[in-house]
């Protein structure tokens, strides 16, 4: 856990959720009172739906008053004007986002995104005042040819480029990254405590970062694994994904941090 104990807990949605759950699950943490279950911690919470729901979503979070964010889970790599079909930083902070998730290896793998691009979008975000949190991570071939480290230097050192660059007109930036390694997405098997300690360490002391990156883990987090991967030092939060599509097992998963 980064140091004051603070845990930033993003639920990925992904394409999973529709109007009536997100009702159920809004429900569930109002009944469950999120609130005070949040109160005696510092952590921050937010919930990462398709594009359609953002602005639902985030009427209904200030209408019931809980403690969530909103994050989009994509923006688009062009600032505005003629781009049919794409949504730009700026319509999702207009309508209650503040961040988005950036270059989800679903992303890369499905969509052909590439560092560029997720550089640019970065870009993008930092110029807009939305928050950025960039996934990164390596395929199971790459882990298998010892090529970890290197491939993950190689995601990294595009945004640090620039970070760096929006850090000279702003120098309150916040910086989020994810390490989501892919072939821990979706499949019940987690990274393992000192693999994600060394790719913690290897970011923040391999490049010269203007201000540190907060950094996440995400890949296969559950009830189970959750107490021992919020223990690790520097880590700042959990990307979720299947687990927490079910509202009960976030609330469990939050219970079990407080
Ligand atoms: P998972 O997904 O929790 O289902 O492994 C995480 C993610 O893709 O962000």
């Amino acid at each position: 856990m980064a140091a004051g104990g603070r845990m930033f807990l993003v639920a990925n949605w992904k394409m999973n959720m529709t109007r009536d759950r997100i009702e159920t699950y809004l429900d569930a943490l109002e009944r469950e009172r999120l609130s005070s279950m949040l109160s005696g911690t510092r952590h921050q919470i937010a919930l990462a739906p398709t594009h359609v729901y953002l602005q639902d979503l985030s009427r209904e979070v200030l209408r019931r008053g809980l403690p969530v964010k909103i994050f989009a889970q994509d923006v688009s790599s062009r600032s505005e004007g003629a781009f049919t079909g794409e949504v730009s930083v700026r319509n999702v902070l207009d309508v209650g986002a503040v961040g988005s998730i950036l270059g989800h290896s679903e992303r890369r793998r499905y969509f052909q995104e590439t560092d560029a691009d997720v550089a640019r979008k970065t870009s993008l975000c930092l110029q807009a005042g939305a928050i950025p949190l960039v996934c990164f991570g390596e395929s199971r071939e790459e882990r298998d040819a010892g090529e970890t480290l290197r491939v993950l230097r190689h995601q990294v050192a595009p945004i640090v480029e620039v970070v760096t660059k929006a850090f000279r007109e702003n120098e309150n930036i916040p910086v989020y990254l994810a390490y989501e390694p892919v072939w821990a997405i979706g499949s019940g098997k987690n990274a393992s405590c000192s693999d994600i300690e060394e790719v913690i360490s290897t970011v923040l002391e391999g490049f010269s970062w203007p201000v540190p990156p907060c950094i996440l883990y995400g890949g296969s987090v559950n009830l189970e694994n959750i107490s021992s991967l919020a223990a690790l030092e520097n880590l700042a939060g959990l990307l979720v994904g299947s687990a927490w599509l079910d509202p009960e097992t976030f609330l469990d998963s939050v219970r079990a941090l407080s």
